[in-house]
C-alpha cells in the first residue's frame, strides 16, 4: 500500500557539468560537459569502463565532488552507498551508527529511535538495534550503510558499484533491497559494470572518457535505438538482438561491453 506511482518530477539536473583535477603534469578532465537529469522514483544505471568517470559522476550527484564548470541542481538530500561498508561504519552498535548520521543532519534526539528502527526495517536489517557492529555479517553491514542513508531522510540513493565485492547471493540480496526501496518511491542511481544488473534500470547512462556516450532504455542499450524499448529483454529477444547486430553494433557493443543473456 506504500507503493507510490512512478512520477516524473525532476529531482536532479546537471547542466554542462565538467570536473577537472590538478595533477602533476597539468589538468585532468574527468567529466566533460555532462547534461543529465534524474526523475523522482526512477532507477538510473550508470555504466562505463574503469576510469570513464562513473565514481566522479556519483560523487557529483551526492554533492561530495566539486565541479569545475556547469550547474548542479538537486532539490533534496542525496546519500551514497559504497562498495566497502567498513569504510562507512563509525558506530559501535547499529543504533549508534545510525545516530551519527542523524546527528549530522540535526535530527532531534527524541526522533532518533523511531527513525533508526524504520530505516533498519526498510533496509532489510532485521537485528536488534543494540547489536554490536562487529557481530554483523558483510551483507548486514551493507544494509546498515543503506539504513544510515535512509535515516537522514534521503530518498535518493546513489550506489557506487555496491555489488562489486560480494558473492552472487549477496549481490542478489542487495539488488532486491534496492528494488524494494524503489517500489517504496526511492530514487536509485546505480553505478555498475555488471551488464546483467541493467535489467533493473529504467534508464541507462553510459560514460566513455568522461562524456555521456549513451542515454536510453536498457533495451536500446543492448539492441540499438531501432529496438522497441518496451520489449522485454531476454532469450525470447535473441532473434531481435541478432537482427539489430546485423544493422550495426548496439551502444553496448560499441562501448566494448558483452551483452549478457538477461533472464
Ligand atoms: P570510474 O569510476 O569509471 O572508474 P572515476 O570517476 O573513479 O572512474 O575516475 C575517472 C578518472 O579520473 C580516473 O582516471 C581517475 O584516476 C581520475 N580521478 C578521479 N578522481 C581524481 C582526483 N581526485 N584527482 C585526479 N584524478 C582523479
Amino acid at each position: 500500500a506504500t507503493t507510490q506511482p512512478y512520477t516524473r518530477d525532476r529531482v536532479v539536473e546537471l547542466d554542462g557539468v565538467t570536473v577537472a583535477f590538478h595533477v602533476q603534469d597539468g589538468i585532468r578532465t574527468v567529466l566533460r560537459d555532462i547534461q543529465l537529469t534524474v526523475d523522482a522514483g526512477e532507477w538510473l544505471a550508470v555504466v562505463g569502463k574503469n576510469g570513464s568517470g562513473k565514481t566522479t559522476l556519483a560523487r557529483v550527484l551526492a554533492r561530495v565532488s566539486p565541479v569545475s564548470k556547469g550547474r548542479v541542481s538537486i532539490d533534496r538530500p542525496v546519500q551514497m552507498v559504497f562498495q566497502n561498508p567498513d569504510a562507512q561504519i563509525v558506530g559501535e552498535t547499529v543504533f549508534e551508527d545510525l545516530c551519527f548520521g542523524m546527528e549530522n543532519f540535526d535530527v532531534p534526539q527524541t526522533e532518533m529511535p523511531r527513525r533508526a528502527a524504520q530505516a533498519a526495517a526498510l533496509a532489510g536489517l532485521h537485528v536488534p538495534l543494540d547489536t554490536p557492529v562487529e557481530q554483523l555479517s558483510g551483507g548486514q553491514k551493507q544494509r546498515l550503510c543503506i539504513a544510515s542513508a535512509i535515516a537522514v531522510a534521503s530518498d535518493i540513493l546513489v550506489w557506487d558499484e555496491p555489488t562489486s565485492m560480494i558473492d552472487p547471493s549477496g549481490r542478489r540480496q542487495i539488488l532486491d533491497t534496492a528494488r524494494d526501496l524503489r517500489q517504496q518511491g526511492f530514487t536509485i542511481v546505480w553505478v555498475t559494470q555488471r551488464m546483467e544488473e541493467l535489467a533493473y534500470a529504467d534508464r541507462v547512462v553510459a560514460l566513455s572518457e568522461g562524456r555521456i556516450a549513451f542515454v536510453g532504455s536498457p533495451g536500446e542499450f543492448f539492441y540499438g535505438p531501432a529496438a522497441d524499448p518496451t520489449a522485454p529483454t531476454g532469450p525470447a529477444n535473441a532473434h531481435t538482438a541478432s537482427e539489430e547486430n546485423a544493422a550495426g553494433p548496439s551502444p553496448c557493443e560499441a562501448l566494448g561491453f558483452d551483452a549478457p543473456y538477461v533472464v
